[in-house]
């Protein structure tokens, strides 16, 4: 990797003061899982979009595909979108087998699995939690948040607090799996891994609907960085960033480096560009040209956007090759391979 190793880093921040390791850890967060791959734009496959149907649903990942599938369930029954992006997330967030998400998500560099997420409904009311430690739904605590109190945003032992007080039931979630891949990590002392260990799959869902009755809503939820520093809050609990819905114009979520998402606003830069009048995938692109803009050299990292609009027509565009994103409309199903920038 470039920059400094993580063993190296924390040697050196351990030598450092509080400001000095700041420094490092901007060329510690260089690298990315998908190091190395093709910048050619020319032979990316065409976006899918511009459907227009209502309803849809569109999410990230492979997970996406059996979350879009229960998201459906609600939707084609004339179910509200607020309720199928929550059904839709909790699938992966709920599967044991899905390493980047809920239960059996992978766990922190001190072997604790944290999970952040959140949720916006087509009124503009939004809820998220952020930190939040033995509860395999942080979607439906996050829901919570946003129907039973004035608060945006509950972390830690607070939203663990929270959860207990209205019902959740607190368990174990970090799987044998997930043990033994920190076990695997904490022995060769990730030399090389950048939080993004190369062969786990992994990554946040995101997932953003539009219903019958042509409202819009959004969720995103996560286990975050794999061996992360605990305590770290990526972009997928904060509103803005990780997701973003404006019923007016249309709904938005990132997947990938979270840091580089939170710093433009990620989501709520795309919903905002989908208001002046860009169309889905030209909305995503902006919003990853401000990314390459401020990061100044070509970055390694990858960070990917889906967009819906209010007329049902759909984006999605990422930095590096690989990523997928799953479309749900008019009663199929599937798994569609982003165009990339880089
Ligand atoms: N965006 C997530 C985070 O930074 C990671 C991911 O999408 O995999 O926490």
């Amino acid at each position: 990797m470039s920059g400094l190793s993580r063993r190296n880093f924390i040697k050196v921040a351990a030598g450092l003061g509080a400001a000095g390791a700041l420094m490092p850890l901007r060329s510690f967060f260089s690298g990315s899982h998908l190091k190395g791959l093709s910048a050619d734009l020319s032979a990316a496959p065409l976006l899918a979009g511009g459907s227009g149907t209502k309803p849809l649903v569109i999410s990230t990942w492979k997970h996406g595909l059996p979350a879009n599938d229960a998201a459906w369930k609600v939707l084609e029954g004339g179910g509200a979108a607020l309720d199928a992006v929550e059904a839709g997330v909790r699938v992966p967030e709920g599967d044991p087998n899905v390493m980047s998400v809920g239960y059996g998500g992978l766990p922190d560099e001190d072997c604790k699995v944290t999970l952040d997420a959140s949720i916006m409904a087509s009124d503009g009311r939004a809820g998220s939690v952020a930190f939040v430690q033995g509860y395999k739904h942080p979607i439906s605590i996050a829901r919570k948040v946003m129907e039973a109190t004035d608060h945006v945003m509950i972390v830690g032992e607070g939203a663990e607090e929270f959860a207990r007080k209205n019902g959740f039931q607190r368990e174990d979630i970090l799987t044998d799996a997930a043990r033994e891949a920190w076990i695997k990590w904490k022995q060769k002392m990730s030399e090389e891994d950048d939080w993004f260990p190369k062969d786990l799959d992994h990554d946040t869902i995101g997932m953003v609907a539009i219903d019958a009755g042509g409202n819009l809503a959004g969720a995103c939820t996560t286990s975050g960085l794999a061996f992360k520093i605990h305590g770290r809050v990526g972009d997928s609990p904060i509103i803005g960033a990780g997701m973003y819905v404006d019923n007016e114009v249309g709904a938005a979520a990132a997947t990938g480096k979270g840091e580089e998402v939170i710093k433009i606003c990620g989501s709520f830069l795309v919903v905002e560009g989908l208001r002046q009048g860009l169309s889905p995938k030209d909305a995503c692109k902006r919003a990853l040209e401000r990314i390459l803009k401020k990061h100044g050299a070509k970055p390694t990292f990858q960070v990917a956007f889906i967009a819906l609009s209010k007329e049902g027509e759909i984006g999605a565009l990422s930095l590096q090759q690989g990523f997928q994103y799953a479309l749900a409309a008019g009663g199929t199903n599937e798994l569609v391979d982003a165009e990339h920038l880089l």
